[in-house]
């Protein structure tokens, strides 16, 4: 294993083998125990390709592609769907791994999977942007399903990638298998975070920020906070999951001091207003330019930051909701944040994690604190599956139970066992993922779809 705290599968790898070495004792049979712990450092499969699309202009080109099915022991693959010209199997490899751990934290019944192409979306056209969706989904037709394998939209992808995809998903049924239509499950359950029109979820768009703010609820009581506005919350990313949690951040009555987009960040010491830093970004083109002070482009008395400052703010929650591997060991030493709530996932290298714990810096993790948009997935494919589609407040009303319980589990692990927020999770996510495993038997060899 690759100590690399920049390659995101080797970082995945070291969480679940420390976290194994913890566990091990409570199992009798070490050597099956072993042997799952081996199976689950890699995923199940991985499916590669070249996806060749005709670009506008009437040239081919060709976009490196990968899906990765990580496990299936507790239910269907699980995961979205990366459109980035950082994606490396790697990190894909890493993605689908934290998303089986992200599935068991919250008790809904996937495993984990993710999917990813290298491409920057903003070279593309609207017209090749869905000749590359589609592309895609043909790429993958014959290895997903409601009950095989879930896709969903992530970083760069959304509603309208996952119509496309669903649609193509269709029309390869359709050809491949015409006897079947009619009798099949519902084809849209094969993908989540569709839009509202083809069986997508009430809710499902600001449910992974909403239910990180349902976990700083929780947090900032066990942090000892009485006043919400005592609490100051920096975040970095100001994307569909950095948006909304500061937009229910807000609402809520927390003080969120600092927002940043890949361009840079915008700080304002008495507090910004996240819709009207949106409002701006959309005219201005980016969150740092929403600083001065003149009517043009005034949203509040602030100043421009860098990202790397923003990370360093003396803020009580400092929440990462962009991507990866940005608290490394080079400047875990500098955060000043009481807490660190991972809103986007793997922010923090093993590296890091270790430095933030001997600081006693609180971690909350991805696989706890952004799985508000996996289990509204979830409450998509199972609507999709009854057929009944149900209220916003019905999907919020369940949504926020779910992640309460899964934090106060976290905190529970976390006190019992002396050990930092990560660790804490993953004890209890782990277990449930191995014992499914062990339960099952045959795990040499077995996969769900045998
Ligand atoms: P998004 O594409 O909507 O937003 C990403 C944001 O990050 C944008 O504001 C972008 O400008 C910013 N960004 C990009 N590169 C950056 C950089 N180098 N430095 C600082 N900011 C940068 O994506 P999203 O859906 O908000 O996802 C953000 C993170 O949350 C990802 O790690 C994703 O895997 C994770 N996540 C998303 C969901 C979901 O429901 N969307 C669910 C769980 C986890």
């Amino acid at each position: 294993m690759s100590n690399s705290t920049q390659d995101p599968h080797a970082n995945a790898q070291q969480q679940l083998s420390t976290v194994a070495k913890l566990l091990r004792k409570n199992y009798t049979d070490t050597k099956a125990f072993d042997q799952v712990i081996s199976k689950l450092l890699q995923p199940d499969r991985v499916l590669e390709t070249k996806l060749e699309i005709t670009l506008d202009s009437g040239k081919k080109q060709q976009f490196q592609a990968y899906r990765s099915q990580h496990n299936n022991a507790r239910g269907p693959y699980k995961g979205g769907i990366r459109f980035h010209q950082g994606v490396t199997l790697s990190e894909v490899k890493a993605l689908s791994t934290w998303m089986t751990w992200k599935c068991a934290v919250t008790g809904i019944p996937y495993g984990g999977g993710k999917g990813g192409v290298v491409v920057d979306p903003r070279t593309l056209s609207q017209a090749e942007l869905e000749r590359l969706s589609r592309a895609y989904a043909r790429f993958i037709a014959d290895s997903i399903g409601a009950w095989i394998d879930v896709p969903a939209p992530d970083v760069n992808t959304n509603g309208q990638i996952m119509a496309w995809m669903v649609d193509e998903y269709q029309k390869i049924q359709a050809e491949n298998y015409p006897a079947r239509i009619g009798s099949q499950t519902n084809p849209l359950a094969t993908f989540t975070g569709k839009p509202l029109e083809l069986g997508g979820s009430e809710g499902r768009e600001e449910a992974t920020g909403l239910a990180g703010v349902f976990v700083l609820e929780k947090l900032v009581e066990k942090l000892g906070f009485t006043r919400k506005q005592d609490v100051t919350v920096a975040i970095q990313g100001f994307g569909n999951v950095g948006y909304w949690f500061a937009y229910h951040a807000d609402q809520l009555g927390y003080k969120v001091v600092a927002v940043s987009d890949s361009k840079g960040g915008v700080y304002v010491e008495s507090g910004l207003d996240p819709a009207q830093t949106l409002q701006c970004k959309r005219e201005q083109g980016s969150v740092d330019a929403c600083r001065c002070n003149h009517d043009s482009c005034e949203v509040q008395h602030g100043k421009a930051i860098t990202n790397q400052e923003l990370l360093e703010l003396p803020v009580t929650v400092l929440v990462p909701a962009a991507l990866e591997n940005v608290i490394t060991a080079d400047n875990a030493g500098k955060i000043q944040a009481t807490a660190v709530l991972e809103m986007a996932n793997g922010p923090v290298t093993p590296e890091a994690d270790k430095i933030l714990a001997q600081r006693k810096i609180v971690l909350v993790p991805d696989v706890l604190a952004n799985a508000g948009g996996v289990t509204t997935s979830y409450f998509e494919w199972v609507q999709n599956l009854q057929g009944y589609a149900w209220t916003k407040d019905e999907v919020i009303n369940k949504l926020r139970p779910l992640m309460e319980q899964s934090f106060a589990a976290m905190w529970e692990q976390k006190e019992r066992h002396h050990v930092d927020g990560r660790t804490a999770t993953y004890l209890s996510a782990v277990k449930r993922v191995v014992d499914a495993m062990l339960l099952r038997g045959g795990h040499e060899n077995h996969t769900l779809s045998d």
